[in-house]
Formats: C-alpha cells, structure tokens, sequence
C-alpha cells in the first residue's frame, strides 16, 4: 500500500480538508501516475455538497487527473515510467456489456466505477479521486498525454473535454451548422473550442454579459445574451445544435424555441427535474428532438485527446493550490471563473 496524501470532504455541510489514506500497490495490470493537476469540475461540487443524493464520505473528489507514471504492473502495454498519462471520471465497469464491448463504458448495463464516491468492483472500497499525490488505475481506463502539451491546461480535457466532444460528435456536428452552447464555463469553454474545430458556426448562449468578449476570444463566432428576450426570438428556428451546460434546474423552454425543424438539443449539466416544465409543444410543433449524454467512452476519450493535440486545444485555466479549494467552489457557485480551476498538486507535498 501506498500512503497517499489528499483533500476531502467529510459531510455535505464540511470544507474540504487534508485527508491521509492508502492506493493499492499496483496490479499487473495497474498504472501507477503521481498526480501532477487535477481540475475541479462543477460535478466535484455538486458531489461533495451531495446535491444529487448518494454521496458518501469522506470524499476525495477530482476526476480531471493528469500525471507522470511512476510505476507500471508486469502486464502494462501502454505505458511506461515516466510517460504522462490522464484518468478520467471512470476507473472501471463490467466489461462484458454491449455498451462495454463498444467503449461505451460510461453506459455500462451495471453502471462504471466512478474515479471516486463510488465502490471498487470486488473489493467494495471506496474509490478516492484526484484532489490527491497519486491514483492507481488499471491501464485501461487510462489515456495517454502526448508530453508536447501543457499539462496543467489538459487536466481539464479528461471531463470538460469529453462530455462536450462526445455529443458533438454523436449528433454530426460539422462545417457550417450552426450551433448553441449554452452556459460559458468549464464545459461550455470546452464545447465552443472543439465545436469550432469542428468547423461550425459556433453561438455562445450565455447569461453573463460580461463574459461575450471572451467567448469571441475562446472562438465564438457570435454571442447571444439568453436573458434578451428580443435578441433570442430574432434566432428562433436558426439552430442545427444546441448543448446546454447549466449545471441547475432551468427553464429550457426558451431553448428549444432556437432550434429547427428536426434539430436537437443535448443536457448535459441538469441532473434533477426541469424547472419549470418542458412544454410538450416545443418539441412536438416542429419534430425537435430533447436529448442527454453522458462524458464518453475510454476509446474516445483518448480520439479526443489526440484530436485536441492535433488541433492545438486546451483548457484556459486558473491554477490554485489545493488548500484554495473552498473558496474555489465558493467562486464556482458564483459563476466567477475563467474558465476552469486546475489544482496544482505541487501544493500538496
Ligand atoms: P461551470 O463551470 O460552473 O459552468 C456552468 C455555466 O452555466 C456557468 O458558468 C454559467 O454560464 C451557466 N449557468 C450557471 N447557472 C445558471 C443558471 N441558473 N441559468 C443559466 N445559466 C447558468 O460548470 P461545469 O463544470 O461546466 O459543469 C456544468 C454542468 O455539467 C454541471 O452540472 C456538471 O455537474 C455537469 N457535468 C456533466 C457531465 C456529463 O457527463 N453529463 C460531465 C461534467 C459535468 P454563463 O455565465 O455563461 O451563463
Ligand atoms: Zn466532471
Ligand atoms: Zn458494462
């Protein structure tokens, strides 16, 4: 076993404070990586304050992990000591499952293994994630990282970058679509950068004012301020996408209204019931299509890794040091980031 040092929460109500546990030695088929960043995802919060019910503490949350490997079990093919290397929200699933057995496994039939506030599949323990010196990992629910890229700026690509790539790509988004991204922050960044690679018409749909400079900046083609009722109804009907980011019950009424005929708009931040309802009509008067989608599969997680590298894409990140995280979250809570907060884990030791 390996002492690990990191940070958790102990009750939904608690900060987070340093916490000392134990990682496995590493199996045969085990990468062990020194935690070099980990960025704070909105999810870590709603986790760590148990917004969606189902916490356990203490948590260790952190599930934008990236580092050096350290050691490598005798049957590892992929890595070796020294490489750099990315884990995500999951650690493991069945493996057996149709969605498995297509890299789906964040659609696994017996649910995945969360990087942390889940169990370990045969040992029941809890699984603790990045807000930590170390993780071990089986090799297969780990991404490589070409060395050539900043890595604190990657940390947040292995769940921002995913969960908006993965849509994108799922529902075709390509040149010259028009697409709506809904909610300029850690995902919402992600999304605008990968769907203008992608080559679309990129709209940052936001509620902030003042964020509409720096989504040009991050690539936004055009800005459209969600609270201006007049400036939403000129663009109904005018979208081909739309991915919805709000990370709180909301009303996506006005949303819908934006999209055209057969067009579909994905959630991917609104766990809990809608508020206030979905109006059956919005969808029904010109065949539109609501639809959810969850992170994406190791396979591509790792195509969208590479396509990043090869695009020059990275997160724009405030580093802070571990012991900063409550008042980061206080700041997350308040929409007050530009545009993800990476923990540097140099901090810890
Ligand atoms: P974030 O950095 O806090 O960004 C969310 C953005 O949504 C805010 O910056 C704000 O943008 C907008 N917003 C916040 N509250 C709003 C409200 N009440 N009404 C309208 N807009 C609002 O959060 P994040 O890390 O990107 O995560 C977003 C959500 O996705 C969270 O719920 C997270 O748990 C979830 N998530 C889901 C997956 C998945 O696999 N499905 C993966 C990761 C995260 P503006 O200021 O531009 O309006
Ligand atoms: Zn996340
Ligand atoms: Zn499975």
């Amino acid at each position: 076993m390996t002492k690990t040092r990191g940070y958790a929460a102990q009750s939904a109500t608690s900060p987070l404070t340093p916490f000392d546990f134990e990682r496995r030695e590493p199996g045969p088929h085990d990468v062990q990586i020194e935690i070099l960043y980990c960025g704070i995802c909105h999810t870590d919060l709603h986790q760590a304050r148990n917004h969606w019910g189902g916490s356990m503490y203490p948590m260790v949350p952190g599930h934008e992990i990236v580092g050096r490997v350290t050691r490598v079990g005798a049957k590892v093919t992929k890595f070796k000591v020294d490489d750099f290397a990315g884990v995500g929200c999951m650690v493991d699933s069945c493996r057996r499952c149709p969605a498995c057995e297509e890299g789906l496994e964040q659609y696994c039939a017996e649910g995945p293994t969360w990087s942390y506030n889940s169990k370990e599949r045969g040992t029941g323990e809890m699984t603790f994630g990045g807000y930590s010196e170390h993780i071990v990992t089986e090799e297969r629910f780990v991404v490589k990282i070409p060395g050539s890229l900043d890595m604190k700026a990657v940390a947040p690509l292995l769940c921002a970058g995913i969960t908006t790539y993965s849509p994108l790509r799922h529902w075709e988004v390509e040149e010259g679509q028009r697409v709506g991204i809904i909610g300029l922050g850690g995902l919402g960044h992600m999304g605008v950068k990968i769907a203008k690679a992608f080559g679309a018409e990129v709209v940052m749909i936001t509620t902030s004012p003042a964020k509409g400079q720096d989504a040009i900046r991050l690539g936004a083609d055009e800005v459209l301020i969600s609270k201006d009722a007049a400036a939403m109804a000129k663009q109904a009907s005018s979208f081909n996408f739309l991915l919805d980011t709000i990370p709180n019950p909301h009303d996506v009424n006005p949303y819908l209204t934006l999209l055209k005929r057969d067009a579909t708009m994905v959630l991917v931040g609104a766990l809990t019931a809608l508020e206030p309802p979905l109006i059956g009509a919005n969808l029904i008067a010109s065949r539109k299509t609501l639809a959810g989608s969850v992170i994406g599969g190791i396979p591509e997680t790792q195509e969208m890794i590479d396509f990043c590298a090869a695009h020059d894409i990275v997160s724009d990140v405030e580093v802070i040091p571990m012991h900063a995280i409550n008042e980061a979250y206080e700041r997350l809570l308040k929409n007050d980031v530009r545009y993800r907060f990476v923990i540097d884990m140099a901090s810890l030791k």
